[in-house]
């Protein structure tokens, strides 16, 4: 069931999403970052977690897999302004690993506490469209059983009549260019413009 509106706007949401303490996360982040763009926005995306340049900027999407999804967009015939960007997650925590340091993956509990955040950004900016970056976000938005690889680019639509489309993260075409994989790293940056072309044309076509 669709929660009441507590609020009277996304920004009292947000206001009130900073001081959350609801997940371990909130002794590894240095700041809560909130979904930020067009609050009217008809298409929402939705990645993982924030990275470690957004635990700094307090912004999703920024660094380099932000300028990767920035050339996405505008290959697919939108742009930042006009979409809402968020996660699952809202808040960082890093991990080492070969001496890097990454993002450590969401844990299943730390999803369904956040989604509480997600949920009141769904429910007051109402996008038509919600593209999921990433199998997690797909089997949080669509279903657990959701395979990535076999169904992206296809339309789900979720009980409260948001269609989602699921595709990959900039940070895979990213890793697939840094492993000196050009040839798939082009295709599969192919795919994901034409997955995000299909979640725009979905956004701003007939209802
Ligand atoms: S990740 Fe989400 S649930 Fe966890 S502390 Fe941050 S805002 Fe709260």
């Amino acid at each position: 069931m669709m929660e009441l509106p507590l609020y009277a706007n996304i920004e009292e949401v947000s206001a009130d999403a900073l001081g959350c303490r609801a997940c371990g996360r909130a002794e590894t982040r240095a700041q809560v970052v909130f979904g930020a763009g067009n609050r009217d926005a008809d298409l929402m995306i939705v990645g993982e977690a924030p990275s470690a340049t957004d635990d700094s900027t307090g912004l999703p999407y920024t660094g380099p897999a932000g300028e990767v999804l920035d050339e996405l967009l505008a290959e697919a015939g939108t742009q930042r302004d006009a979409v809402w960007i968020t996660n699952l997650l809202r808040c960082f925590e890093g991990r080492r690993r070969d001496g890097r340091l990454e993002n450590q993956p969401a844990r299943t509990s730390e999803i369904r506490a956040c989604s509480r955040w997600l949920n009141l950004e769904i429910q007051y900016v109402k996008p038509r469209v919600i593209v999921a970056m990433g199998s997690p976000a797909a089997h949080a938005l669509i279903s657990p059983e959701f395979k990535l690889t076999e169904q992206r680019g296809t339309a789900h639509r979720r009980s409260d009549g948001t269609q989602v489309i699921a595709t990959t993260q900039p940070a895979y075409v990213m890793r697939l260019v840094n492993l000196a994989d050009r040839e798939t790293a082009e295709r599969e940056r192919e795919r994901l413009v034409a997955d995000l072309q299909r979640a725009v044309e979905l956004a701003t076509g007939p209802a």
